[in-house]
């Protein structure tokens, strides 16, 4: 994970996943996630010891495990508050929430809890203001932008002319990838993108949680990408509903229509996670409609 230098004060670690390193007044400094596990986290706590820095703060743009999967090392090695919006906070303390949720309702097995779904818990999380500046103390202020859809409550953190956009968008490499991003509110997906290019112009550099470093042109260019990518995925939902299914029957319609398969039930559970979004916005644009009958739920065209 090579650091980079995004403005005056912020640096960023790029990988997997991105972590943002905020440059504060005097010795201060935040971090934005702490990345996977305690190697990202590792990389972060040495920029900032090569800086001289004291770390003050850790903000969590939402909870899910490759974001939080670091907050362990970095809380067991500072005194570092960790912030996340309220909702997110809950999860954060108890990450079991994550296989939980993937699954259904039900515990999984081993093949969902590890730590690509199931962090460590933090167990004292502090609520951030929903929107707005957070003050980590002294003058050093960062703002909140909230960014819902990819997670119920995610948020993006703005400072120094840099924007922190989470997994509010993917870049299209990444979209072609997977195919199927995860979402799981796709109208507040696209009410945060639009937020994000309406305020395109209050920032030089974004940074989004997965990829590179992106200037107000590039956003443009991704923004409508994943705009795009959910029109794309509509239309094949509609058209993968030959007659009625049941989610776990259109899961297997559409991820063969885009030429996906899965090699673990980590992955497919996100898969029909993402397909239940679409459905629920489909459903809310009156174009399906479940249907009980028996012992099945069937989606169908209306
Ligand atoms: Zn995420």
């Amino acid at each position: 994970m090579p650091a980079e230098r995004l403005s005056e004060h912020v640096w960023a670690l790029t990988g997997p996943t991105n972590i943002g390193v905020l440059m504060g007044p005097g010795d201060r400094a935040a971090l934005v996630d702490t990345g996977l596990d305690e190697s990202a986290a590792r990389k972060a706590w040495r920029l900032l010891e090569e800086n001289g820095r004291r770390l003050v703060a850790v903000i969590n743009t939402h909870a899910h495990a490759d974001h939080i999967g670091g907050n362990r090392f970095i809380v067991a090695r500072s005194q570092a508050t960790v912030y996340a919006s309220a909702f997110e906070a809950t999860a954060i303390r108890h990450p079991v929430w994550e296989p939980l949720y993937l699954a259904g309702g039900a515990m999984p097995g081993p093949a969902v809890s590890g730590k690509f779904f199931m962090a460590e818990p933090t167990p004292s999380v502090t609520e951030a203001p929903p929107e707005g500046d957070l003050d980590l103390g002294n003058g050093f202020v960062v703002r909140v932008v909230p960014l819902p859809g990819h997670a119920y409550a995610q948020v993006g953190l703005a400072y120094d002319g840099v924007f922190f956009t989470a997994d509010a968008f993917f870049p299209p490499a990444v979209l072609e990838k997977h195919g199927l991003p995860f979402y799981v509110d796709l109208a507040a997906a696209e009410r945060s993108l639009a937020r994000i290019r309406d305020q395109a112009g209050e920032w030089a550099v974004y940074l989004p949680g997965h990829g590179p470093r992106l200037d107000r042109v590039g956003l443009g260019g991704h923004v409508e990408a994943n705009l795009e990518a959910f029109d794309r995925l509509r239309g094949e939902v509609l058209s993968a509903l030959g007659g009625p299914r049941s989610v776990d029957e259109l899961v297997d319609a559409l991820s063969r229509a885009l030429g996906l398969s899965y090699a673990n039930p980590g992955q497919y559970y996100l898969a029909r996670a993402a397909v239940t979004a679409l459905l629920t916005d489909l459903e809310r644009r009156s174009l399906v409609s479940p249907v009980v009958g028996g012992t099945l739920v069937r989606w169908a065209a209306s």
